[in-house]
């Protein structure tokens, strides 16, 4: 592990379908607070020159833009849902930009996911002006290094699907998980600044609902905790907010967190 210290942002917060979701007029979905309107979720991790996202959902074109980001080392992804690779495509304008390869880091078989939902960035002559992406299995419990940052990939249980979560230091990032194997709680032990999923207030088949992933934070015991990959029947940020455990928040859309790893 570093031991300098890390940037994250939140680029989005929000579940498969975004909040506000198409054509609904609840409360949250009315709501003009901006915290909560909420984008398909990801995070930017940066250390020193470093600066990697995590997933690359629909929202991906938007989320860079908003963060300014002029340079990106690599795109790390914790599974093949829709809503955390479906935007990888946009890695284009970092291609032309850096004269590179983008290098797409995940299991081997998210990386098939990637290869026959875009084939025709694999394709033997791609049309000129196609993404070009660069394949790299990752190994669950192997550290890697990009650049600057010391990454400890680990598998979370996502109903009946196992999916990455990462650890940078002392900060631990987990989303779409329902569970966690033994294995892994040892892996993220020690965590001081922790993200995880929270979907709603109803149980689900393959995310903590905010009752579990509290309980899960209790476990975990880190300084700070924040929850993301939240639905709009979670309720108003500000409705909400007040309620949470000390140490413990629902994450924004652009958030800013500094960990010392
Ligand atoms: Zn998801
Ligand atoms: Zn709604
Ligand atoms: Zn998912």
């Amino acid at each position: 592990m570093n031991s300098a210290s890390i940037r994250a942002v939140f680029l989005g917060t929000g579940t498969s379908q975004g909040v506000p979701v198409i054509g609904c007029d609840c409360a949250v979905c009315r709501s003009q607070d901006p915290n909560d309107q909420r984008l398909r979720t990801a995070l930017l991790v940066e250390c020193g020159a470093t600066r990697i996202a995590i997933d690359a959902g629909p929202d991906f074109r938007q989320q860079m833009l908003r963060e300014g980001v002029q340079t990106l080392d690599a795109v790390l992804l914790t599974h093949e849902h829709n809503d955390h690779i479906i935007g990888l495509d946009d890695v284009r304008p970092f291609n032309f930009r850096q004269h590179k390869n983008m290098p797409i880091l995940a299991l081997p078989r998210v990386l098939d996911s990637v290869r026959s939902r875009f084939a025709y960035v694999f394709d033997a002559n791609p049309y000129p002006g196609a993404p070009r992406l660069e394949l790299l299995p990752l190994q669950p419990f192997q550290s890697f290094q990009i650049g600057e940052l010391s990454i400890l990939p680990f598998l979370v249980g996502h109903g009946g699907m196992e999916v990455l979560g990462f650890r940078f230091g002392s900060f631990t990032y987990i989303t779409d998980m329902k569970t966690l194997p033994a294995e892994s709680r040892e892996a993220i032990k020690g965590t001081e600044v922790l993200v995880v999923n929270a979907l709603h207030h109803k149980p689900h088949y393959s995310h903590l609902n905010l009752e579990e992933a509290l309980e899960f934070i209790r476990q975990v015991n880190p300084r700070e905790a924040y929850l993301t990959h939240i639905s709009h029947h979670m309720g108003k940020y500000a409705d909400i907010s007040p309620q949470l455990p000390s140490g413990v928040f629902l994450a924004s859309d652009g958030q800013k967190l500094k960990v010392n790893t």
